[in-house]
């Protein structure tokens, strides 16, 4: 068999975007994982698969939020565009708050003006807000709406992925774990491992994230509302088949284990705060896992000529939010790079920052 232009090593969320759209555009790929097609052991399996550039404004820079408003235009036109159906739901996101909160809400405001250019927020009282989410009827005196933000279902997409990768002849190599001494045959190696890649990319580190699921039939949510709270900031998303998906805590932290009990208080009471018909539902898993994170949370891409390893990590919360942008970029990357390996990765032109950050890209 001929070597493939690029073997990626790490097929979670950002391996199997890139292979499948790097094969689309007709380079031949490899890809390498250490567990199997369905992806339960990435952290995409765990995340909550939410795309809202304007929520996340908060923790982001405008920088962010225009790739995070990029992904959202890509995300139904590359859905669309793979064999097995994938839920998606733009129906935008409901922030609601309680009476003694009103100071995140104006904060919430403020920053998001300052970050987003492009900010729709609108303001809803207690009669608009239950007209778009009936099931909010009575509970909250007002709220902010952001609208086109959107959801992936990221337990369908993994498995939607790998199919797309069958179709396209992709060399995939499910339960293979690839050493960091060791080097797949191909004119470039991707290291797309998430947290794993810790080991050679010292700056990164874990942020633990717990999220409970919740079977809670004839409870459906319209949009994804969010909590505003100074401590307990949850989201919750319907997900077909009547689950319901509560997130998520984050706490700097390598720790992996199992949810906490504190951890499960919290989101649970939260989300009982919101709806206390919640208080039947029946919990279907609690689950935890760590965010591949940078210094600055900011994802980044570094390259290293010889041997010919291209770098992509550090998607933090903003896996979805981000990795079709990235994937782009990466994409854009990949001819010059083929063709003239010694060349200097230069700080890329949409996205400037993503390989121009001194301090997180050092390979020591
Ligand atoms: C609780 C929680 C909620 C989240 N919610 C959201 C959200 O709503 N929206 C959002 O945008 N982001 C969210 N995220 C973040 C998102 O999940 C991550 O940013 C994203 O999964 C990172 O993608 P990745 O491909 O870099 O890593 P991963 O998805 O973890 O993929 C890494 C892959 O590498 C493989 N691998 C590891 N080591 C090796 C090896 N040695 N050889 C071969 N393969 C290897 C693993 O098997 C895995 O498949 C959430 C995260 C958590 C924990």
């Amino acid at each position: 068999m001929t070597e493939p232009d690029v073997a990626i090593v790490g097929g979670g969320l950002l391996g199997r975007l890139l292979a499948w759209r790097a094969a689309l555009s007709g380079l031949r790929v490899a890809l390498y994982d250490a567990n199997d097609r369905l992806g339960n052991e990435a952290t995409a399996w765990v995340a909550g698969g939410m795309v809202t550039p304007q929520a996340e404004a908060v923790d982001a820079d405008p920088e962010l939020v225009s790739m995070g408003r990029r992904s959202l235009a890509l995300w139904p036109e590359w859905l669309r565009a793979l064999p097995t159906p994938v839920h998606f739901s733009d129906r935008g996101t409901l922030l609601v708050w309680q009476r003694a909160d009103g100071g995140e809400a104006r904060r919430f405001e403020s920053l998001l003006k300052a970050r987003d250019s492009q900010a729709t927020c609108q303001h809803l009282d207690a009669e608009q807000l239950a007209a778009r989410e009936p099931l909010l009827e009575n509970r909250f005196r007002e709220a902010l709406y952001l609208p086109g933000e959107a959801h992936v279902d990221n337990r369908q997409l993994l498995p939607a992925l790998a199919d797309a990768l069958d179709v396209l002849g992709v060399e995939c190599h499910w339960n293979r774990r690839v050493e960091d001494a060791e080097r797949p045959q191909a004119r470039l190696v991707i290291d797309c491992r998430g947290k794993s890649a810790q080991s050679r990319w010292k700056q990164l580190r874990g942020v633990r994230g717990e999220i409970v699921r919740l079977h809670a039939p004839g409870i459906e949510l319209h949009h994804m509302i969010r909590l505003l709270h100074p401590r307990y900031s949850i989201y919750l998303i319907s997900r077909p088949g009547g689950n319901l998906v509560v997130g998520a805590t984050a706490i700097e932290s390598d720790d992996c284990s199992p949810v906490s009990v504190r951890g499960a208080l919290e989101l649970l009471s939260a989300a009982y705060a919101v709806l206390p018909d919640l208080g039947e539902a029946r919990i279907l898993e609690l689950d935890c896992d760590c965010r591949p994170a940078l210094p600055d949370n900011r994802p980044a891409i570094r390259y290293t000529p010889e041997p010919r390893l291209l770098e992509v990590n550090g998607l933090y919360r903003h896996g979805f939010l981000l990795s079709p942008a990235v994937v782009e970029e990466v994409l854009a990357i990949l001819p010059r790079l083929l063709e003239h390996p010694d060349y200097p990765l230069e700080a890329s032109s949409r996205w400037p920052s993503l390989g121009a950050r001194e301090e997180v890209l050092a390979c020591h």
